[in-house]
């Protein structure tokens, strides 16, 4: 029951008690029934009317537009039609904008999501207002930097005085900088105002951060190889250019000038190999050189590299003793380059072998690996320079290295190789005691599941 109907009853009752008890005339009881009656009247003609015309319903829709609902559909008649007719309008195009808007924002938020630089946005007074997961990842934060200071997110100072500026003068830069937490990184940050603050200032700045490292790391590699390079070539070069002059100038002496000859000579041969390593590392390193995939028979393959050696190490006073396996071992390879590998790990076990030492080469199976290992019985390399050898131009004693005619890079070729043929190579070693090369290759599918 509705509070208006609830008040004539309840004026009624009181009527009729006073009338009951004879306080009060039967007219006034008449009087208050037709009152009643017209009120009832009056209440049902709006509510047929609102009904009649759908104003209740507008209402209802109007107000469930302002909860955000679902208004329907909504129909007036009459005068009211063209209320009806705007209301519907407004709401259609109010639901049609909030849907363009959600429809931007999650557009907008895929973009931010799988961007791989970091986006920042930061308010005039320098709080973090979004941050995407590139962003995250690129400076270890967590969402719980939104509302944090820009300098508790970067610990940065220049670039905080970057942002500062941006901010007071509203013109963009970019700048450079390397952070260091989490861990050493090089980052290019573009930072842009964003226009509309107060007095033309902007509301704030978006900052897009750029991992630069591994574009420095290589700029790095290459600035020092060409210094590396440089410094090899310049070494024979000098020498070269030095007797050549002295030639020039004259020298009596044929005995003289036939050695000077003779050093310019093992120098261009050192010159000529050095070029010849070089041009193998890089292609190796590349990933341009193509190599052979044959099926290959890994014990015969040694057995052939270390016959033609052997005269060689014999000829300087070394044993060679080669130990095969008695079944055959499958690799998939090129032989010619794995040749190549126990080549230079021959030589080197020659060269830092003293006269009368032993090298040894023993072939075999380690699990899915064949493996070939070079032994000797040479100077040995101290343990702090092991994980050093496999680096260009990396040698322990470079006097000995370039008295026996080394490159330096006989180690890094010998590795490129390996690992182009999904293998390893690593070194063990004794001061005084001698070394251990070993590779390892993956053994044939067949031969591994046998
Ligand atoms: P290099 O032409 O100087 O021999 P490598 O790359 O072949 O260059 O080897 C790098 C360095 O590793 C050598 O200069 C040497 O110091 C050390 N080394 C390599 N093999 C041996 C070995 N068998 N015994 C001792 N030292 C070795």
């Amino acid at each position: 029951m509705s509070w208006w109907l609830g008040g004539v009853f309840y004026a009624l009752v009181v009527l009729a008690v006073f009338f009951l008890s004879g306080s009060l005339p039967p007219s006034y009881l008449l009087a208050t029934l037709a009152l009643a009656g017209g009120a009832l009247i009056f209440r049902s003609a709006i509510d047929s009317q609102f009904k009649k015309t759908g104003l209740s319903a507008t209402l209802e829709a109007l107000e469930k537009m302002g909860r955000d609902e679902d208004i329907g559909g909504i129909y007036l008649e009459g005068e009211w039609a063209p209320l009806g007719e705007a209301v519907r309008r407004t709401a259609g195009f109010t639901v049609e904008r909030l849907r363009d808007l959600q429809e931007e924002k999650s557009k907008l938020e895929t973009i931010l999501a799988h961007m791989v630089d970091g986006v920042v946005l930061f308010s005039a007074r320098k709080r973090v207002l979004l941050l995407n997961p590139a962003a995250e990842g690129i400076l270890g934060v967590g969402r719980e930097m939104i509302g944090a200071r820009g300098l508790e997110l970067y610990r940065h100072l220049p670039l905080d005085e970057a942002l500062d500026r941006v901010l007071a003068s509203g013109v963009g830069t970019t700048l450079e900088v390397r952070l260091y937490h989490p861990g050493e990184k090089d980052l290019q940050v573009f930072l842009s105002p964003v226009r509309g603050g107060d007095e033309g200032k902007p509301s704030g700045v978006l900052l897009v951060l750029r991992d630069v490292s591994q574009e420095r790391a290589v700029e790095k590699m290459r600035r020092e190889f060409v210094a590396d390079v440089t410094h090899e070539l310049q070494t024979p070069l000098t020498s070269i250019l030095g007797y050549v002059e002295t030639l020039q100038e004259g020298v009596e002496d044929a005995a003289t000038r036939e050695r000077f000859l003779g050093v310019v000579q093992v120098e261009a041969k050192r010159l000529s190999r050095l070029l010849d390593d070089l041009l193998d590392l890089s292609r190796i390193q590349a990933g341009v050189l193509s190599y052979r995939q044959d099926l290959l028979d890994l014990g015969a393959t040694v057995r052939d590299v270390a016959g033609r050696f052997r005269p060689r190490a014999e000829q300087d006073g070394r044993c060679l003793e080669l130990h095969l396996p008695d079944e055959p071992l499958p690799v998939r390879g090129d032989a010619d380059r794995l040749g190549q590998v126990l080549w230079n790990l021959l030589v080197n076990a020659d060269k830092y072998t003293p006269a009368g030492g032993g090298i040894r080469v023993r072939v075999g199976k380690d699990g899915p690996w064949a493996t070939v290992a070079v032994e000797d019985d040479g100077v040995g390399i101290p343990a702090e320079e092991l994980p050093r050898i496999f680096d260009r131009f990396y040698r322990v004693d470079k006097g000995r290295s370039r008295q026996s005619g080394g490159t330096g890079l006989g180690l890094p070729i010998a590795r490129g190789i390996v690992e182009a043929h999904g293998g390893r190579v690593e070194a063990r070693s004794k001061v005084g005691k001698g070394s251990e090369f070993i590779v390892r290759l993956p053994l044939h599918k067949e031969e591994q599941s046998g």
